[in-house]
Order: C-alpha cells, then structure tokens, then sequence
C-alpha cells in the first residue's frame, strides 16, 4: 500500500498538491456519502495516507524507509497488541474540515480522559518482572449520586426545552463544498438533552469525584527507563467507556551497578598491586555479593564477564551480562606509610625504574615534625 499511489500524486507532489487530492478522495469516500462495499476501508487508508504525507517530518521518514514513524521503541508501547496510539480517520477529517460535515452524530458519550504517572522502579524489580502498585487519582462514578448527578430524592432533571431532549439542534453552514446540513450540539444542555434541576451535593452535578486509588502495574522483564505500560480502563471513567492510564517508567539509580541497557556495569577500583600480582574482588550483583577473579597483570580499563548475570532482554531471549571494569589505582603521597614507601623504593630498585628520593609532599613534612 503507497501513500503516494493511494491519494494518487506523484512523489514530488507539494503539500498544497496533497492536500486537494486528499479532500477530493476524502468526500468521494465519507461513510456518510459513500455507501458502496470497501468505502469505509478506503477513507481509512487514505486518511493515514494523508496523515502521514501531510506532515513533513513523517513525509521524509516515510520517503526514506518506506513505513511511518511512532512505532519507536522508548516512548512508545513496546508490548504489542496494546492498540498503541488510537488513530481515527474522523478526527483528521474534521480537523480538515472544520467539523462542516458533520449530521452523522458519530461522538457517543465521551470517554474518560486518559491519565499518566509515573513509577519508580529498581533493578531487582524490572529484572523479576514484578507487580508493582501506583497510586492514581482517578475520577470515578459519584457513590452519592451514582452518576445521576441529581440529588437523590431531589428534583428530577426535566427535558431540555430547546431541543426537546434530543441533545442537538439542526442547522446549515456554509462551506467550501456548498451549504451544508449540520447537526451541532444544543446550546442550553450543551449537547445533554435534559437539565439537572437539584445537582448532587456531593459532587455538584458533575456524576464523577476524584478518588485516589491504588493501581496493579505488571512490569515487562527487562523494563527501562523511558518506556510506559499502559493499563487500560484505569484511567478517568466516563460516561462512554474509561480512558486509560499511562504508566512511565523510571528506573532508581543503584548505588554501585550502573545500567546500559541489557547490561550491568560495576566498576572495580583495586590497588596496582593486586592488578599486578593477582587476588579477588567482591562484585555487587543483584543475586549478591560475589568474589571474582583478578588475573594477574591485570591492566587499568580491563574488563571481566559475568555471562547472563545482567538485565533480562526486553524483546528477546535471555539476559545481559554483568560487566566488571577493572579500575587500578594509584595512591596518593599521604596514603603511603613508611613501610609501604620504602617498600615501593625496593620495587623501583629492583626493576630499574628510576625514582625522586627526596621528592615529598608538604604534607609528609608536616607529618615528620610531629612524629
Ligand atoms: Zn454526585
Ligand atoms: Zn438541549
């Protein structure tokens, strides 16, 4: 399926050339006007067609490699089948539109907003997948009034006098395509059909309150910062259905193991000595402390595998490695005792290595005066 091919322009074809064609096919193939089998199918397409090409930095992307951006990975929903980003053909073409071509009363009661949070999560807790809790101030169905939003045992709501309880008034307008039958929401209801007479007291007439309420989050093994899970329903309820809620996902910065995606790194600072001659190390893994290996002749930046002891593959098999990078240190002048001083000297002089006899630090000066 080419966008190009679908909206019927050539490849050089200018916004201006995109968007006459893209309302040309998309009056041809309103589901209001278009009553023939595959119609619908086909405002679809060329609605993404449009929605896609109509925006350059999508049009570049698509141009280049053939397929639309926003199916990324961190930001996005990375857990398919999850319906990602709902995209609907009738939101373009009324925001093209203006809305003119309206008469087919498509918006039902609307739904709950969606909601985002945040969750903080540790490495023990991304790598075993846990179930965590958020907490999410939600608006829910009013306990006192049950979503009536009348008082109970209060004035009934009465029928809106305007519209007679139809929620919408009939109207023309008058657009680039001729005059046109509209159908738009009723001004004294605002589109409710009815009027409350005695509001509820408890969440004044609106049918929802806020309510704070703990919310059960799977977490992907492997999760990362960056990503969000989405949980649907969770989010504010309504009239039409619950919107959902957007979990984004922040990792804790453990205190010695440092994270670069399916990997763990832990940086081993160890004495010249011990990287020269060899010994053991205690590593922090997330399965606890662990002794490993220095070689002999270790050098500065050398690195050690610990196979599969790092992050579980978000999208794949099997888990990171635990890397230990080796970092040899120096001492300073003030973290050399007598003993380890002339114990270096001896070193110097066994190998050849020419060293300052008299070269000390203030510091060791000051040290001896009160020796
Ligand atoms: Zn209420
Ligand atoms: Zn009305």
């Amino acid at each position: 399926m080419d966008y190009y091919e679908l909206l019927g322009v050539p490849r050089t074809a200018s916004a201006d050339d995109i968007k006459s064609a893209y309302r040309k096919l998309a009056l041809k193939y309103h589901p209001d006007r278009n009553k023939e089998d595959g119609a619908a199918q086909k405002f679809a397409q060329i609605n993404e067609a449009y929605a896609v090409l109509s925006d350059a930095e999508k049009r570049a992307h698509y141009d280049r490699f053939g397929s639309a951006p926003g199916t990324g990975m961190p930001g996005g929903d990375p857990f398919g089948g999850m319906g990602g980003a709902g995209f609907d053909p009738m939101d373009l073409f009324e925001q093209l539109f203006g809305g003119a071509v309206a008469g087919r009363g498509r918006r039902g009661p609307a739904r709950g907003d969606d909601l985002e949070t945040e969750a903080h999560v540790t490495l023990l807790q991304a790598r075993a997948g846990e179930e965590i809790e958020v907490t999410v101030d939600r608006l829910r169905e009013c306990d006192h009034c049950h979503g009536t939003r009348s008082e109970p045992g209060g004035k009934p709501p009465k029928s809106c006098p305007t519209c007679h309880g139809a929620g919408a008034v009939r109207g023309q307008t008058r657009t680039i395509f001729g005059v046109m039958e509209t159908q738009q929401p009723c001004p004294t209801c605002r589109g409710e059909g009815q009027i409350i007479e005695d509001p509820c007291t408890v969440c004044r007439g609106r049918g929802r309150t806020l309510k704070s309420e703990p919310v059960k989050v799977k977490l992907p093994k492997g999760i990362d910062e960056g990503y969000r899970i989405r949980v649907a329903g969770m989010g504010n309820e309504g009239p039409g259905g619950n919107g959902d809620l957007y979990v984004h996902i922040e990792m804790e910065r453990h205190p010695q193991l440092r994270r670069e995606q399916e990997h763990l790194i832990h940086t081993a600072r160890i004495g010249f000595a011990k990287a020269a001659l060899g010994g053991q190390v205690t590593v922090p893994t997330l399965d606890g402390p662990q002794q490993v290996e220095v070689k002999p002749g270790t050098q500065h930046g050398e690195l050690h595998r610990l196979g599969g002891q790092g992050m579980p593959r978000l999208q794949g098999r099997g888990s990171g490695d635990l890397i230990v990078e080796f970092e040899v240190t120096v001492p300073k002048p003030s973290q050399l005792s007598p003993e380890a001083r002339e114990a270096l000297h001896a070193y110097a002089r066994a190998v050849g290595d020419e060293v300052s006899e008299k070269h000390e630090g203030l510091f060791d000066k000051v040290g001896k005066l009160f020796r």
